[in-house]
């Protein structure tokens, strides 16, 4: 079995059978606690916070389809992203994405700041222009890839370059871009960050985070965390993000299949005045992307746009017939979310402002629609 870029097989195979039955898919374990016969020798698993079955089965999937030293499955993306914060200290500089989704600015800002962390918001598809935002402090870098709305693509091994040049652990929250058509930790990242509930949870079912470390010392490290916090992910949605990891490449290729076709629709659409697709030659992260991913095998299925008229939001969201509006994004649905109202709501006014994430910008999370289907319902919506 070729190991990287993951094959579908990997996948698909990424665990051995369940040792105890030979069971085909790992069994949910729900027990909290396990008969020690030999306290002075304990089990593999003792107490469900600090290990459980099922969420081994799954963490042992994700580092080998990622080809990492040790995966972590928390209790969301979130707890996933806070988990990397706490391997900082009081006084250390952290950089960003300029444009990471809002659950990351929010609790750098409302709860990290508390503890004294600083963070500086820079363009990582710019790595020349790193260099100014470097302190003293600086320990790590958070790239957030693509970044969230508009799809700029950071050239990861140009950043680990200069990062570790550094001293700075590189973090990349790859939710967008999935392990299917990028792993991070093979171009040199420290930690690898997914909000398990989009693209890899594959269903808009379940609220998850994954975590792989290219090293088993940062893997000790974040395992200290998980444990001794507790955003653990319960069986049942290990279960559940397990089950959809596995049909990730098929869904992923139909999706960004149907995405670029979207994509150049949308482009040549008199209604709108931008396209934001990394697919698309003429997107600034075009080549940046096919030097750094697997897009073979596609560009994704994350689509955004901007319409020229801003009144026109509201009509085209009250038309379309098989999209759904709301926050989510990665299931089989295909999901409209207005960045103001959703994914960048907990940012004020000005600091959207200051992103160019206006009332016009739509992002759009393409699903399994039969693209013709999909492809009118958002022309029949932009034409009236
Ligand atoms: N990272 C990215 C890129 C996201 O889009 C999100 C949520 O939208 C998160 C992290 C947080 O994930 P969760 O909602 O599972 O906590």
């Amino acid at each position: 079995m070729s190991t990287h870029p993951p094959s579908d097989t990997l996948f698909v195979h990424a665990n051995q059978l369940d040792p105890l039955r030979q069971a085909v898919v790992p069994p949910v374990y729900r027990a909290t606690t396990y008969h020690q016969a030999d306290p002075w020798n304990p089990p593999a698993f003792d107490y469900a916070r600090s290990g459980n079955p099922t969420r081994d089965a799954l963490e042992q999937a994700m580092a080998a389809i990622e080809g990492g030293m040790r995966g972590l499955a928390f209790a969301s993306g979130m707890a996933a992203l806070t988990a990397a914060f706490l391997l900082l200290r009081a006084g250390d500089h952290l950089l960003v994405t300029r444009d990471c989704q809002g659950g990351t600015q929010r609790v750098l800002r409302g709860v990290f700041s508390r503890f004294n962390i600083e963070v500086t918001y820079v363009d990582t598809d710019q790595p020349k222009m790193l260099e100014w935002a470097l302190q003293d402090n600086t320990r790590a870098i958070l790239v957030e890839n693509f970044s969230n709305p508009f799809l700029h693509v950071a050239d990861i091994p140009a950043i680990v370059q200069w990062a570790h040049a550094h001293d700075l652990s590189v973090w990349v929250d790859n939710t967008f871009v999935t392990p299917y058509l990028q792993n991070p930790l093979t171009l040199g990242a420290d930690l690898v960050l997914h909000s398990g509930t989009k693209m890899i949870g594959g269903h808009s079912d379940v609220t998850a985070g994954l975590a792989v470390t290219r090293t088993e010392e940062l893997g000790r490290q974040l395992y200290f965390i998980q444990n001794a916090c507790g955003a653990i992910l319960s069986p049942d949605d290990s279960y559940t993000v397990h089950r959809g990891m596995r049909t990730l490449p098929v869904r992923l290729r139909q999706a960004s299949q149907t995405a670029m076709a979207l994509a150049q629709t949308l482009s040549q659409h008199p209604a709108v005045s931008d396209t934001y697709y990394p697919g698309l030659p003429s997107h600034p992260g075009h080549q940046v992307a096919v030097d750094t991913m697997h897009t073979q095998r596609g560009f994704g299925q994350m689509v955004t746009f901007r319409l020229r008229d801003v009144g026109e939001v509201h009509l085209m969201a009250q038309r379309l017939r098989l999209a759904r509006i709301g926050a989510g994004l990665g299931g089989t649905e295909t999901i409209v979310s207005l960045p103001e109202l959703h994914c960048h709501a907990a940012l004020t006014q000005e600091e959207r402002q200051a992103r160019l994430i206006t009332s016009d910008v739509v992002r759009v999370s393409v699903g399994l629609e039969e693209p013709e289907d999909l492809i009118d319902d958002f022309v029949e919506a932009l034409n009236a």
